[in-house]
């Protein structure tokens, strides 16, 4: 049977360990973390993403400060909500929920973010600095995949019994074939990179690729980022991988699902993510960590 790489419970560890550190935050008096959320349009999902991420911050212990724009809103009142988030010295991280409403530059208003305040870590500043192998603040979605694939590699199963997460050591990738299917700014590019440092061999996969079942069947960590339900069949996966789904579609019944047909890939695998409950939950938890993480240094910053 494969590890089933359970995300609620990862988050759960995550999330303590954050809970923790701002508790520690208040022993010494010190501010404890904010989080600016933005939020333009009634979008359900996005409305339904926001109160998990903000439910997720006011467990740990952060302030929440929240901007809610019409779906109507202008460029100039979306801008001015990001620049006095920027300016306000208790938001440590700012998070801008994506997709904004069709007539307004998401790219645009994302690169007005300040980067020491920018808890998804999708601006320029800091993708070029993940480039360089540098600096704090990591795209989300992909920190939260690194996660999945140190438990995976780990002796710790979470239908074992429970254990903190900094028993959790960071996997080593040397030797290892990683294949991402997907190239996208958000999750693909990154998640490579983020592989890459750890000294994997990474493929990058994408809709052009000449035959993807074989290219996937030489990895021995496949990560799909695709958004093509049930795309990653039983035969594309090596016996003993690990397979990673980043994919979340809505089937016409309305259940979701992901990017690997879980029911025929799970035997073959050493350890799987399930969807939901993969790496959804684990997003989140990245957003408070990176939130938290960029508090410690603008407060470290402060005191220089
Ligand atoms: P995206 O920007 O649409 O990128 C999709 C990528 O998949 C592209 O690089 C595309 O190739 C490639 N692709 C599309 N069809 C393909 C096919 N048949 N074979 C091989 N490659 C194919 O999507 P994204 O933002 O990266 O998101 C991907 C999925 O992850 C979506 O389901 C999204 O909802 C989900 N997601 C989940 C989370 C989470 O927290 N769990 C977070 C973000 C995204 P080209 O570049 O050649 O077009």
């Amino acid at each position: 049977m494969p590890k089933i790489l359970d995300g609620k419970w990862l988050a759960e560890q995550v999330l303590s360990a954050v809970q923790r550190e701002v508790a520690a935050l208040v022993d010494k008096r010190q501010r404890v973390p904010g989080l600016g959320v933005l939020l333009v349009g009634d979008n359900a999902a996005s409305k339904a993403y926001v109160a998990n991420k903000e439910k997720s911050a006011a467990k740990c212990g952060f302030q929440a400060f929240d901007v809610r724009l019409p779906a109507d809103a202008t460029y100039e009142q979306v801008r001015d909500a990001v620049l006095s988030f920027n300016s306000d010295e208790r938001v440590d991280g700012i998070l801008m929920q994506l997709p904004l409403p069709g007539h307004l530059d998401s790219s645009k208003l994302l690169d007005l973010i300040d980067p020491n305040k920018d808890a998804d870590g999708l601006h320029p500043l800091n993708q070029g600095l993940l480039m360089k192998g540098a600096g704090m603040l990591r795209p989300c979605t992909p920190l939260g995949v690194m996660k999945h694939i140190d438990l995976a590699f780990s002796n710790i199963d979470p239908q074992k019994g429970q254990h903190a997460a900094q028993d959790i050591a960071t996997a080593r990738l040397d030797g290892k074939h990683v294949v991402v299917i997907g190239r996208s700014v958000l999750v693909g590019k990154p998640v490579g990179f983020l592989c890459l440092e750890r000294n994997a061999t990474v493929t990058f996969a994408h809709s052009k690729t000449k035959d993807l079942p074989a290219v996937c069947r030489t990895a021995d960590i496949v990560i799909a980022a695709v958004g093509v339900p049930h795309l990653v069949k039983a035969d594309w996966v090596k016996e003993g991988a690990v397979v990673i789904d980043v994919g979340i579609n809505r089937l016409p019944n309305g259940k979701l699902t992901g990017d690997v047909d879980f029911d025929s890939v799970a035997p073959k695998s050493s350890a799987i993510t399930p969807v939901p409950g993969g790496v959804g939950p684990m997003t989140v938890a990245m957003l408070i960590q990176n939130t938290l993480h960029a508090c410690k240094s603008r407060q470290s910053q402060a005191t220089k």
